[in-house]
């Protein structure tokens, strides 16, 4: 049985102010044992958030796939590490677009975040582009063959499936084509990752809020989401929180 998650992309947003929102971010997490609840902070937040609660894991939004050098502005998994974080996001679409990852990269940023002892949270999704043209479920299938770890386990790797249309516009997928696509992701990874496949969480992200929530988490194969926007606040994350329990 895989327990949910509920995880918040604070994206480039927040301040050590703003980290007064973890506060019944963590209310919620501990009223809620069943689900967990993560938060993936930008850098310079992830120390003084992990100070700052515990019953919400303090993530980053990306690593480098390697682990120290020559690259200037780049952070590495062992860094984040270093600091308090548990997990990383990896592959996220912004990222893809605006830092040109390919899958390689995406796929070593994950494996470099699973040794140093993170857990990963792994982006797949397609353009609108794509779901016009009728082939959403072999670009995202084949976009996780591509970008899959070595090794990949249920203990520490989930699957976020977020459609490129759907990320900030307030629009999303029926849960029908949430169900579709979380069932074509299964069924791809019990070829690649085998007996782990069942262990591993798909999540579904792209505007969720506490409207759509519930719906959305009861598709088939939903065991979790990645959460935006609405993670900003508590005010709007918490109740996505307690759709989940
Ligand atoms: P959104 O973002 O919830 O604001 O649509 C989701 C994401 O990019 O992870």
């Amino acid at each position: 049985m895989r327990r949910k998650l509920i995880a918040g992309n604070w994206k480039m947003n927040g301040s050590l102010g703003a980290l007064a929102e973890l506060d019944a971010i963590e209310a919620a997490a501990t009223g809620t044992p069943g689900v967990d609840v993560a938060v993936a902070v930008p850098a310079t937040l992830i120390n003084p958030a992990v100070e700052r609660v515990s019953a919400v894991a303090i993530g980053a939004q990306d690593v480098h796939q390697g682990e120290c050098g020559a690259h200037t502005g780049c952070i590495s998994a062992v860094m984040v590490r270093e600091v308090g974080a548990r997990f990383s996001i990896v592959g996220h679409s912004e990222r893809r677009a605006d830092q040109a990852e390919s899958d390689a990269h995406v796929k070593g940023k994950a494996e470099a975040a699973r040794a140093a002892g993170l857990s990963v949270i792994l982006c797949v999704g397609e353009s609108l582009e794509d779901r016009d043209a009728g082939r959403a479920e072999q670009v995202v299938t084949d976009q996780l063959a591509r970008s899959l770890p070595q090794g990949a386990a249920g203990e520490w790797l989930s699957v976020a499936y977020e459609p490129i249309w759907a990320i900030g516009t307030g629009r999303t997928p029926t849960v029908e084509d949430v169900a579709a696509m979380h069932g074509a992701l299964r069924a791809r990874l019990r070829e690649l990752a085998g007996g782990e496949a069942d262990a591993i969480r798909l999540l579904y992200g792209g505007s969720v809020n506490d409207a759509n929530a519930a719906a959305l988490l009861g598709a088939g194969d939903v065991d979790g989401a990645l959460v935006g926007g609405a993670s900003l606040t508590a005010a709007k994350f918490v109740p996505i929180i307690e759709a989940a329990a």
